[in-house]
């Protein structure tokens, strides 16, 4: 296996670490109650999915 010839900086290391994002992608906002939901995915807080109720809450 190949082994790194130079240490990574923390510089490098920190600036590589600015594209880890916190939250889960796929995450958007529910047009309807404004909530994060799962993207193509009934919103878990009101129940909708493109504008119709399909959970009764
Ligand atoms: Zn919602």
């Amino acid at each position: 296996m190949a082994v790194p010839a130079r240490r990574t900086s923390k510089t490098v290391k920190r600036k590589r670490r600015t594209h880890f994002k916190l939250e889960v992608p796929g995450m958007v906002d529910c047009p309807n109650c404004g909530e994060k939901k799962l993207a193509h995915r009934v919103c878990k807080e009101c129940g909708t999915y493109k504008g119709t109720e399909v959970v009764s809450k």
